[in-house]
């Protein structure tokens, strides 16, 4: 089967002293083997903890899943055995997270903590998953890998050692990469060459991938597909294409105005006016609409269902065939 990781009406509440936070209310997306799907949100769209559930690092207080399936190749992960779900975890899906330097040892040597991966699931020898360690920051393109393996996390510029993460991600050759915001940190040029390596790599390897970022301009031309949060919901899908051309929600749309493109030269900037809301007072109905430019009354009472607006597209929007029709 093609379908890597489906997940479902997947629920996950965060129970804070100011009340229950509802960070993951109803998502649903999936990705087949060697796709990559962009998973796009601003800050506390819930992209990041949906992430974090496939991961199974929410099952502790304050954050719980309360609902949902996350399935991976068919079987769902939060049913299945803690020992086995580990294993998975462990060789089938890896993250990469934004921020290398805190998820890299400290006090081990770049090389050691590579090795030690080789060391731990494939019961190397010490020479033999030092060697591998270097032949994979070759791989990542980390220059002088032979001379720098000795070396230590803070020894490496940030490119370098997001280039390292990507090598700790590929070390056991998973058939699914989650990547959290993989470049936010970087400079502009870097975020660019790093995101290219990742989208190589995941190609060689026919990698399934989760691309999750805020910044519609870094996925456009790496992503196959793109989900779109809002207030801990997906509310667009789509291929990458057709959400450019065509976006079929009106976040979408504001999202895509608000962003400078070279076609629109000279055209003023639009801005999707208010703030997202607190996911302890999520609006009624379509949790968009006091943002929202369309808002009509049903959007103030009733939840808008995700309506398949073609084959491998949808939109939760009342309006969706109005958004459609509007090209501005
Ligand atoms: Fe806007 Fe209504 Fe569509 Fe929500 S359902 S996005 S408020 S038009
Ligand atoms: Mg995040």
């Amino acid at each position: 089967a093609r379908r890597l990781l489906e997940i479902r009406d997947l629920h996950v509440e965060f129970r804070t002293r100011d009340g229950v936070a509802k960070a993951v209310n109803g998502v649903s997306y999936s990705v087949d083997a060697g796709e990559t799907l962009a998973v796009l949100g601003e800050s506390g769209s819930g992209k990041s903890v949906t992430a974090q559930a496939v991961m199974g690092i929410v099952d502790s207080p304050p954050g719980y899943v309360t609902g949902g399936e996350v399935r991976f190749r068919g079987r769902d992960l939060l049913t299945m055995g803690a020992e086995e779900r580990r294993r998975l975890r462990g060789a089938k899906i890896a993250m990469i997270f934004q921020d290398a330097l805190s998820s890299l040892n400290p006090v081990l040597s770049v090389g050691a903590q590579l090795a030690e991966l080789f060391r731990v699931h494939d019961r190397m020898s010490r020479a033999d998953s030092r060697a591998k360690a270097v032949e994979l920051m070759e791989r990542v393109r980390i220059p002088a890998a032979k001379e720098r393996v000795g070396d230590y996390p803070h020894q490496f510029s940030g490119g370098m050692r997001q280039r390292i993460m990507i090598a700790m991600a590929l070390a056991l050759e998973p058939d699914l990469i989650i990547a959290d915001e993989p470049t936010t940190a970087l400079d502009v040029t870097v975020q660019a060459q790093v995101m290219d390596l990742l989208a190589e790599l995941q190609r060689e390897y026919n990698m399934g991938l989760v691309l999750i970022t805020h910044d519609l301009g870094v996925v456009a031309d790496v992503a196959d597909r793109i989900a779109v949060m809002y207030a801990g919901r997906v509310v667009e899908t789509a291929p990458v294409r057709e959400l450019y051309k065509r976006p079929a929600h009106p976040y979408t749309r504001g999202l895509l105005d608000s962003v400078p493109r070279l076609d629109r030269k000279g055209r003023q900037l639009y801005a999707i006016k208010g703030l997202p809301p607190s996911l302890t007072a999520v609006p009624a109905g379509c949790p968009f609409h006091p943002r929202c430019p369309r808002a009509q009354d049903i959007c103030r009472t009733d939840r808008p269902p995700p309506a398949a607006v073609a084959p491998g597209r949808t939109s939760a929007c009342h309006f969706w065939k109005e958004t459609l029709d509007a090209n501005r």
